[in-house]
């Protein structure tokens, strides 16, 4: 009854084709979202639009041009109500030059900019409507996402909207909602059925917005019921029994360490104790700002687990990392004689990688630090515990359970770089106790943060030179991020040599990035950590964890390419030592007022709770939990920007409602969940 075939509208060909892209049945249809719609209830005003705002119009091509000039690209004209609107491609030129002939009228959209005072529209999306769409009634008309094979299948926009018109009819009166109505007048949300169709056809964009809340809450329930189910599971789960002991080592390091613990440090050491204490294994998230400490209460949790005979081990992200942990803690336990600690790194001699190996399954090696290289198959432990994890979102939630299974229900400690925003952290680590250390130490100056233009460079150098002439070191950061983009590698290369030539060339500079050599990487920070490198000349790779209090100097490069967090992170390697520190951000001469918003947010503020709410505001999830590409993994509709008080609601909502939370983990309503985009992917 509810399969594309009862729809008149599709063909069988249609339908295979639709098939291919998951849309299978009826309901799958009407799932299928519009991705924008074209609002002709009000008049859009392209005189008043902005800079990076998005719009979407109808207009009639009025002239075609291909320049040459420099790069090859092809430029229309477009007349939308008699304000003319600049379109420039620079790829699928030929294909454009077909299509976009003087006269057709079409559905354009794309983020407005201006160029010369002209509004322009670079690689706009262009929808090509029928002349029944042109003249059509609907006031807002949406627009779906098509394929080159559903095209060719003659699947538009305007037969998606056939099919799903005939959808709703067909749905109607069998579709079930399974939240109540006096639920959904309590939370002011829509009934299925009327949100669906206000998503289709909105008379007013307002509905869209209502439609959207309620899909976005279905979302967040099988996300909440996903969560808690996940919590609920592990409390079924007996550990192994750690002893406990009278915690001398705690003892022993407290009284060597030239420095209190913070309030904060101790209550979340508090806090994990208990947690240790369950009979269940326990997960937590411990949140704090850079440099707030969390390394030292990683280690006093590690500590009793030592000294009851059992095996932790601590992955962090990069080697540089791995060492940096391992000789801290070597110098806290210096007067603990014999410290069960190790480390374990990719590339080691095999004679000494297989002693390593050995004392790890003998249980000998109570402390295991290292990168990536824990997770291969040939460690074994004896009687692994308790997991912690170092920079957390630089690991995939595979990789973070990979290492927990080298135990028996092990205990886990995750850690953050910087703050993740509240709604962000509740909902997508729910499962985790969420542990948060507000205070840094007290002995912290602030570090002078300032904006410059490009076209200082040559005066800021001069001044990272009185530093360095006072003793004190310098880094030098590039947005390198995907150090394959060879255009931007080529600018650091070749940057580097001008700086090694014609503007240090009497100081010592050193290269670090991402394609040398892991030895090669660490010899570089190992220069710079002695003092023989002066300058050094890097891309992102510094980012992580970082400790050189020498270094007083932060200069980056290009820093409207970066996120608020990363930058805040970045600038968490200088301000470490006795000096007055500075992070000076160099962005490039065509900087939009929002990144200049953005980036003054950087020198106002150094609350890094602060500054991820504001990245989040401004950039979305995506890099704050450490997802590769921004939106790839995130809900399809729900977006805890705007929906926070919804996440909340349906956490509350699912714990209450058994029966429900139930349904909806049944692995078939799970699994066309993830189908539809919606990926379970957290701890
Ligand atoms: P992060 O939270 O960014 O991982 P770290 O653990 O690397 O921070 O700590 C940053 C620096 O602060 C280290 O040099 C560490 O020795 C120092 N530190 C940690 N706790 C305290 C404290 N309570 N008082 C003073 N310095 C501290
Ligand atoms: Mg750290």
């Amino acid at each position: 009854m509810l399969s594309l075939e009862n729809l008149k509208v599709y063909n069988s060909r249609q339908i295979s084709v639709l098939k291919k892209r998951s849309i299978r049945s009826i309901k799958d249809l009407l799932f299928y979202f519009p991705r924008k719609y074209i609002d002709r209830s009000k008049p859009l005003n392209l005189q008043n639009t902005k800079a990076g705002e998005e719009v979407t119009f109808i207009g009639t091509i009025v002239n075609v041009n291909t320049s040459f000039r420099g790069k090859h690209r092809l430029s229309a004209i477009v007349d939308y109500d008699g304000y003319l609107v600049q379109l420039t491609f620079f790829q699928g030129i030929k294909y454009y030059g077909k299509v976009l002939q003087n006269g057709l009228q079409a559905a354009f959209s794309g983020k407005v900019d201006f160029f010369r005072n002209q509004l322009t529209i670079v690689h706009p999306e262009i929808e090509f409507l029928t002349g029944a769409e042109l003249l059509h009634t609907g006031k807002i008309v949406p627009l779906y996402k098509t394929t080159e094979m559903m095209r060719n299948a003659y699947i538009t926009s305007r037969t998606l909207r056939e099919g799903v018109v005939e959808g709703i009819k067909a749905i109607k009166n069998s579709l079930v909602d399974h939240l109540n109505n006096s639920f959904l007048e309590q939370a002011r949300l829509l009934p299925l059925t009327e949100a669906i169709s206000f998503m289709h056809f909105p008379s007013v964009m307002e509905d869209v917005q209502k439609a959207r809340e309620r899909i976005a809450f279905d979302e967040l329930l099988v996300f909440a019921a996903f969560m808690e189910a996940k919590k609920e599971k592990v409390k079924q789960l007996q550990k192994l029994e750690i002893p406990e002991t009278k915690n001398e080592l705690r003892k022993i390091i407290l009284d060597i360490l030239p420095f209190e613990l913070t309030n904060d440090q101790k209550s979340a050491i508090a806090e994990i104790d208990i947690l240790r204490k369950k009979s269940y294994p326990f997960g937590a998230l411990l949140q704090g700002d850079v440099g707030s400490g969390k390394t030292l209460v990683a280690l006093f949790s590690a500590l009793p687990y030592i000294e009851a005979g059992v095996q932790v081990a601590l992955m962090a992200p990069t080697e540089i990392l791995a060492r940096q942990h391992y000789r801290n803690f070597l110098d806290y336990v210096s007067s603990i004689p014999m410290f069960p600690i190790d480390i374990l790194l990719g590339a080691e001699k095999k004679v000494e990688r297989s002693q390593k190996i050995d004392r790890i399954k003998r249980g000998e090696t109570r402390l295991l630090i290292g990168t990536h290289s824990l997770l291969q198959d040939d460690v074994v432990f004896e009687n692994l515990a308790f997991v912690i994890i170092d920079e957390q979102h630089r690991f995939g939630v595979e990789q973070r359970e990979k290492l927990r299974s080298k135990g028996v229900y092990v205990d886990l400690l995750s850690m953050t770089a910087t703050p993740i925003p509240r709604s962000l952290s509740l909902t997508f680590y729910g499962d985790l106790e969420q542990i948060v250390i507000r205070e840094k130490p007290a002995n912290r100056k602030p570090i002078d943060t300032r904006l410059f233009e490009e076209s200082q460079l040559r005066k800021l150098y001069k001044g990272i030179k009185k530093y360095v002439n006072q003793g004190r070191q310098a880094y030098i950061v590039y947005p390198l991020i995907e150090e394959s983009e060879k255009t931007q590698w080529a600018s650091l290369m070749a940057d580097y040599h001008d700086l090694e030539e014609n503007h240090f060339h009497e100081y010592r500079l050193g290269l670090l990035h991402g394609k040398l050599k892991p030895e090669e990487k660490d010899n570089a920070m190992e220069k710079f950590k002695m003092g023989m490198i002066q300058v050094l000349v890097s891309t992102t790779v510094i980012e992580v964890g970082v400790d050189v209090p020498n270094a007083s100097v932060m200069l980056i490069r290009n820093a409207e390419k970066f996120g608020l967090s990363q930058l805040h992170q970045l600038r968490g390697r200088v301000g470490r030592g006795k000096h007055q520190s500075f992070c000076i951000l160099v962005h490039s001469n065509h900087l939009t007022p929002q990144g200049e918003k953005r980036l003054q947010a950087m020198v106002d503020s150094d609350d890094g709770f602060f500054l991820a709410e504001k990245d989040f505001e401004i950039r979305g999830a995506g890099e704050l939990l450490g997802l590769n590409q921004a939106g790839s993994s995130e809900f399809r509709i729900a977006d805890l920007r705007e929906h926070a008080r919804l996440a909340q609601m349906a956490r509350e909502y699912i714990q209450k409602d058994m029966s429900l939370r139930e349904k909806l983990l049944e692995p078939k309503v799970l699994k066309n969940a993830l189908n539809k985009g919606l990926v379970l992917f957290a701890n």
